[in-house]
């Protein structure tokens, strides 16, 4: 089958399938042999791996993968790239395509079902409009993963990479930061899609962690609390949280722990570390 990230294999693909673009899925398709290939090197994909795709388009990305790795699994939305997807990987036998919404699929049994449970790679050209359900998706459900490569807007692959004292710093940073080592491999800019997107991308490697680099009792509890901290930004920590309606946590439940902590009682949630959301949250278990 033809190369997709060369346009004009991808052109003609589209014109066969009188293929409409849907703005709601958030459909840009990659047409750079380049990045496509700086992808597959860092993920670090190899003839062993299991690998979900999420949102292969007309299968661009899916030919590399099937080149590479042992399995590959992709979940597509759009029913009217299902038949696309088969001809343009009909000669691979080693991937299998869902036609599902991947917050709605059960990623978990997939992976039970096609690796034994063993850790998968993700790897994806995402959707942009749900990049973050996709990533905390993966996470909090504990899906057993080494890691995820994806493609991301740029303004969002700098925010799961920055800490405290910062703008872009937020719920997302600090749930990648818990899970992963983020890293970002390459910048990509608008004219390597089809349709060109509005924004800049970039690609961006999470590794897992085999340990998270802090310890909480209660990791649930204590990304409710961050969720809470950041819906009410501009709030101090005391405020925000007490009026989020988490069991427990106070007014006087706050401002004790954060006496505890030798931390000021005007102090925002976005000037807090992860090590110190984590003490937090413990302390506010014990109250
Ligand atoms: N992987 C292809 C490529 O690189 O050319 C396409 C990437 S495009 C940015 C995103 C893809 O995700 C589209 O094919 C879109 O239809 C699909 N998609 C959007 N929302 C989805 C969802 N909730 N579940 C699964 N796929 C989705």
């Amino acid at each position: 089958m033809a190369n997709l990230g060369i346009p004009q294999n991808t052109i003609e693909i589209l014109q066969k399938y009188q293929f409409r673009f849907q703005k709601k899925f958030g459909q840009n398709f990659l047409i750079d042999t380049h990045v496509l290939d700086k992808i597959i090197s860092s993920a670090g994909i190899t003839g062993e791996d299991c690998v979900l795709e999420i949102g292969p388009g007309i299968g661009t990305m899916t030919q590399y993968l099937a080149e590479n790795a042992r399995e590959v699994i992709a979940v597509e939305i759009d029913k009217a790239l299902i038949p696309i997807l088969e001809d343009t990987l009909s000669s691979y036998d080693n991937v299998t395509v869902i036609n599902d919404d991947i917050l709605k699929v059960d990623i978990n049994r997939i992976v039970k079902e096609q690796n034994g449970g063993k850790p998968i790679k993700v790897v994806a050209n995402l959707p942009y409009y749900i990049t973050t359900p996709i990533i905390m998706g993966l996470f909090e459900n504990h899906v057993p993963l080494e890691s995820i490569t994806i493609m991301v807007q740029k303004e969002v692959a700098d925010r799961m990479q920055v800490g405290p004292g910062t703008k872009d710093y937020g719920a997302l940073s600090l749930a990648v930061q818990y899970y992963a080592e983020p890293k970002i491999v390459a910048n990509v800019p608008p004219n390597c899609f089809m349709p060109r997107p509005n924004v800049g991308s970039a690609v961006i490697r999470l590794t897992r962690h085999s340990e998270p680099p802090v310890v909480v009792k209660n990791e649930k509890f204590m990304f409710d609390l961050i969720r809470a901290s950041f819906n009410q930004r501009r709030k101090t920590l005391v405020n925000g949280l007490s009026n989020a309606g988490i069991s427990g946590v106070t007014k006087e439940t706050v401002t004790a722990a954060l006496e505890a902590m030798g931390l000021p009682l005007t102090i925002r949630g976005e000037a807090l570390m992860l090590e110190q959301f984590a003490e937090l949250a413990d302390r506010l278990k014990e109250e």
